[in-house]
């Protein structure tokens, strides 16, 4: 039997192991295991390469949105409106700056339905993050509409997508100040936990370098209170040598995901997901959907094929959140899709004949628990 995983680093790493092992060498002789050259040429690197003037680097994608959300001066009295439909990270966020989360369902692409924002935003709205899901740009031109009409700040949680467009631009690029993700399994990922910041705004960008480091750009210069939030110099020596290949990779994503689409396009029982027009996708995750979800995940487990729920409860329904009282019918999308989503096998060395291996599993799967 073959097994096919979700993702396979190792796969990757295998393709680069030379600069892999000589970049983790370096810094081992070097012995600048934070901060130092290492550092400072992957931000460089990140900010030149995505086209925006700061990058500051941190320790995981999480601590990026706190640092962006604290250095805005969002806090008590405050509420940022998000996604009904994401990683718990987008919303606790939110709330550990000690503003309120205020969730909005999903439009069918996963992403904030524009047309739902209005409704909630209140005098005490001050941003929305919109969360480009599953590698797929949320519809930015109503967004970034309503942000200018109410006076909002927009910060992206791009952890899933990075260089994805929306109407040729980048998203990252959109609002005032984007997170990034480098955890192992994002589309640019470490060795570790990692994570960065990317603006225009230089002040901003001074702002959030130093809370991220105790507060202080020098040695000893602590203008404020902050914490410590850095990306190690082996992590950012792992992203230095996976950098020059993430457009190859992102081209793969994209063949995997169109041969995904050949070969489940007909089949009964299985929805492909939706490409929003204007929107390029960068397939961090290819998300079917199916009735019986957790039977056909079950089957496909049982043949080696790795599946995965991304995500299996909506953030206002889940324990964390039970202050909120929140009920599924106020998010009827977001509580419909997360029974029947499943997260299918991909990653840049997926190959042709495997995902028509995985298609032609499910095709069967389905049509034996329908
Ligand atoms: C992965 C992820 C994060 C958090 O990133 P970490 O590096 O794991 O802290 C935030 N938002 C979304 C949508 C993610 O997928």
């Amino acid at each position: 039997m073959t097994k096919i995983p979700l993702v396979d680093l190792h796969a990757q790493y295998v393709s680069i192991k030379d600069s892999i092992d000589t970049a983790i060498r370096e810094v081992i002789d070097s012995a600048a295991f934070i901060g130092g050259t290492c550092v400072r040429e992957f931000e460089q690197a990140y900010a030149a390469d995505y086209g925006v003037k700061h990058c500051v680097s941190v320790a995981n994608g999480t601590d990026a949105l706190y640092i962006a959300l604290r250095m805005l001066g969002l806090g008590a009295g405050d509420e940022v409106i998000t996604s009904a439909h994401s990683w718990i990270s987008t919303s606790e966020t939110i709330s550990q700056s000690g503003a309120r989360p205020v969730f909005v369902d999903v439009d069918e692409y996963y992403t904030l339905d524009a047309d739902l924002i209005e409704a909630a935003i209140t005098p005490r709205t001050r941003a929305i993050i919109p969360v480009h899901l599953y590698g797929q740009p949320a519809e930015m031109t109503s967004i970034l509409a309503i942000a200018a009409k109410h006076d909002l700040l927009i910060i992206e949680d791009c952890a899933q997508a990075h260089y994805a467009t929306w109407q040729g631009r980048r998203v990252g690029t959109l609002g005032v100040v984007a997170t990034f993700s480098f955890y192992p399994g994002k589309n640019l990922g470490a060795y570790g936990d990692a994570g960065a910041i990317v603006t225009n705004d230089g002040e901003l960008a001074t702002r959030m370098r130093m809370y991220a480091n105790h507060g202080s750009l020098r040695k000893h210069d602590h203008r404020i209170e902050g914490i410590n939030s850095r990306l190690d110099a082996l992590q950012a020596a792992v992203l230095g040598a996976k950098l020059p290949h993430i457009h190859a990779w992102t081209r793969a994503r994209q063949q995997v995901a169109s041969w995904y689409d050949e070969a489940l396009r007909d089949v009964r029982g299985v929805q492909i997901p939706r490409v929003r027009q204007g929107a390029t996708h960068v397939w961090h995750l290819y998300v079917v959907q199916v009735a019986d979800r957790d039977a056909v995940a079950a089957r496909l487990g049982a043949r080696g094929i790795q599946t995965a729920v991304h995500y299996p409860v909506p953030l206002p329904l889940l324990a964390a959140y039970r202050r909120l009282n929140a009920r599924a019918e106020q998010f009827p999308a977001a509580a419909a899709n997360a029974k029947r989503i499943l997260s299918l096998p991909i990653y840049p060395e997926l190959t042709r004949a495997q995902v028509h291996y995985i298609a032609e599993c499910l095709a069967q799967d389905v049509a034996l628990t329908s």
